[in-house]
C-alpha cells in the first residue's frame, strides 16, 4: 500500500510504500530533504522525529536488514 507522510518541516505530503499498515523507519522529505524517523499504524502517522544524517543511514542500514530477514 501505499501511504502519505506530510512533512512537519514543510507540509509537503510525500508517499511511501509499505508491505504491511505498520511501519517503524527513517522517511526523507522529497522536498526539504529534512530526514525523519517515522512511525505509522494502520497507515496513520503516529510520530515523527527529526534525524542527523548519521541516525537516519543507521536506520536505513537496520530496516534494509529487516527486509531482507522478511524476504528469507
Ligand atoms: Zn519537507
Amino acid at each position: 500500500m501505499l501511504c502519505k507522510i506530510k512533512c512537519p518541516d514543510c507540509s509537503s505530503e510525500g508517499t511511501i510504500s509499505l508491505l504491511e499498515t505498520t511501519y517503524d523507519g527513517p522517511y526523507k522529505c522529497w522536498k526539504c530533504r529534512n530526514l525523519y524517523a517515522i512511525e505509522l499504524k494502520n497507515g496513520a502517522l503516529q510520530s515523527c522525529k527529526p534525524l542527523s544524517q548519521e541516525e537516519f543511514e543507521r536506520l536505513q542500514e537496520i530496516d534494509a536488514l529487516r527486509k531482507k530477514f522478511r524476504k528469507q
